[in-house]
């Protein structure tokens, strides 16, 4: 079984099209949301009408639930804030039921999948250190856990000794790691923040023990200039080019 793992689109539809066709060349059986389907982009219900179509299993993430009033943006930043007001007036009647209808988090054994933590998900933690990692291991019982939200693509392992590092590849390949355990973040399809402006996902072998991260380009400028005609702000709409 090949899954492709796409999380935190946030409305950029041109990305989300580009992972999507990439995908299709990838030999996939299923594709998974991990979340933030909307939120910064100026497209949420198309990439909500594509999620729908082409992922049987969507997580919600902490901007789709603010989308739709489940989730207070007293905790976003302000731009987070301004592009949430948009999108609550922009979403459909059925795209607000779609959203309504997302889990918190999706057992797949031997996968985990959560937007934020496998701790209290509907916290919206952030993983940001080795210790938070570590914390976090002892909230999920399968060999992985894939998680998304802060748009930074990293591979923690814990070894059986209990050493945790960060894996230095963009791939991964534990078929002689049985007693390792690993939680890996997907970095973003539609905001990436790593200084790679290039989309990422994550592509997970279940047979071959494998994980990969693919990067896609896209037409960065088309999404810009879509988001410029909404006002957005230019923070939002600048950090797109620079993948930060
Ligand atoms: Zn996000």
């Amino acid at each position: 079984m090949r899954w492709a793992f796409i999380s935190d689109i946030h409305a950029n539809s041109e990305a989300l099209e580009a992972v999507v066709k990439d995908i299709d060349t990838q030999g996939i059986d299923q594709i998974a949301c991990l979340g933030d389907v909307v939120g910064y982009g100026a497209n949420p219900n198309e990439c909500i009408d594509l999620v729908e179509k082409r992922c049987p299993i969507v997580i919600l993430g902490n901007h789709d639930a603010a989308a739709i009033g489940q989730l207070s943006t007293q905790h976003f930043n302000i731009h987070a804030k301004i592009a949430i007001e948009w999108t609550a007036g922009a979403l459909t009647e059925h795209a607000r039921t779609f959203l309504g209808g997302l889990q918190l988090k999706s057992v797949q054994p031997p996968a985990t999948l959560v937007h934020a933590t496998p701790y209290e998900p509907n916290m919206w933690y952030y993983i940001t250190s080795l210790e938070e990692a570590a914390f976090n291991f002892q909230f999920f019982d399968t060999q992985l856990c894939f998680v998304g939200h802060t748009h930074i693509p990293i591979i923690i392992v814990l070894e059986d000794n209990h050493e945790i590092y960060v894996h230095q590849d963009t791939t991964l390949e534990f078929s002689s790691m049985s007693k390792a355990r690993f939680l890996i973040n997907l970095g973003s399809v539609g905001q990436p923040r790593d200084h790679n402006p290039a989309a990422c996902y994550g592509i997970y072998d279940a047979d071959k023990c494998t994980f990969t991260y693919r990067r896609v380009h896209y037409d960065v400028g088309q999404t810009q200039a879509k988001m410029r005609k909404i006002k957005m702000p230019d923070f939002l709409i600048n950090r797109l080019e620079e993948g930060k």
